[in-house]
């Protein structure tokens, strides 16, 4: 018998809402724009490598938003799907995939942390574990979207927290969007910080401002 949770929202591409699966469908699928290969790398100060896939735009970006600030965690299995699928295993390293984790009071709101099932399929993808806990994030400080580059790292100064011994440790930090970079930072210098051989980055998204400041 199927779960009642497939009877009353049976699997379907998130966007078009056709199909018989949670993943993109082919059609929606080609129509999610990939950055070409030498637009996917960003600088970020205590990464030793970070790599966005997919431009922060519709629609791929929808389905982000409508998981983060409309409540539906359903279009986190094709987001996932999509992120393992372009992920560039062959320049990452990893003994443990972290993700950037959100502060609790926004875990509680949300009921679902949108950055775990991207980390998961990377954990897939690179056959190392996931460690989901990690990292903690402080209290404090206000959201980034909005924030200048500067804003955003004195916003982040000591946000995050270490609570794992990752002494000769690869880390592959996860996060869903990066946009100056500035929320990496702040996360690889906690993994540095717990002793990191080495902390690589990998987003699902770029978003444009990024881009233009290369
Ligand atoms: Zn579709």
């Amino acid at each position: 018998m199927r779960p009642l949770v497939d009877f009353l929202w049976p699997p379907a591409c998130p966007l078009c809402l056709r199909g018989h699966s949670d993943w993109l469908c082919p059609t929606c699928r080609s129509h999610v724009a990939v950055l070409l290969e030498e637009e996917r790398s960003v600088l970020v100060p205590g990464c030793d490598v970070v790599l966005a896939s997919v431009p922060y735009e519709p629609p791929a970006r929808d389905l982000l938003v409508r998981a983060k600030y409309a409540g539906d965690p359903h279009p986190l299995t094709a987001l996932a799907a999509l992120f393992g699928e372009l992920l560039a295993v062959e320049k990452l390293v990893a003994d443990v995939v972290v993700p950037v984790p959100l502060s609790r009071s926004r875990l509680r709101r949300r009921g679902y942390d949108q950055v775990v099932p991207l980390a998961r399929a990377a954990a897939t993808r690179m056959v190392c574990p996931l460690d989901a806990e990690a990292l903690r994030r402080r209290r404090g400080g206000v959201a980034q979207a909005g924030l200048t580059r500067v804003a955003r790292r004195r916003n982040l100064v000591g946000r995050f927290k270490c609570v794992r011994d990752l002494r000769d440790r690869r880390v592959l930090l996860v996060d869903d969007v990066v946009t100056t970079g500035a929320t990496l930072e702040a996360a690889a210098k906690a993994l540095r910080g717990a002793g990191a051989a080495s902390v690589a980055g990998a987003c699902l998204f770029r978003t444009r401002a990024v881009r233009a400041q290369k």
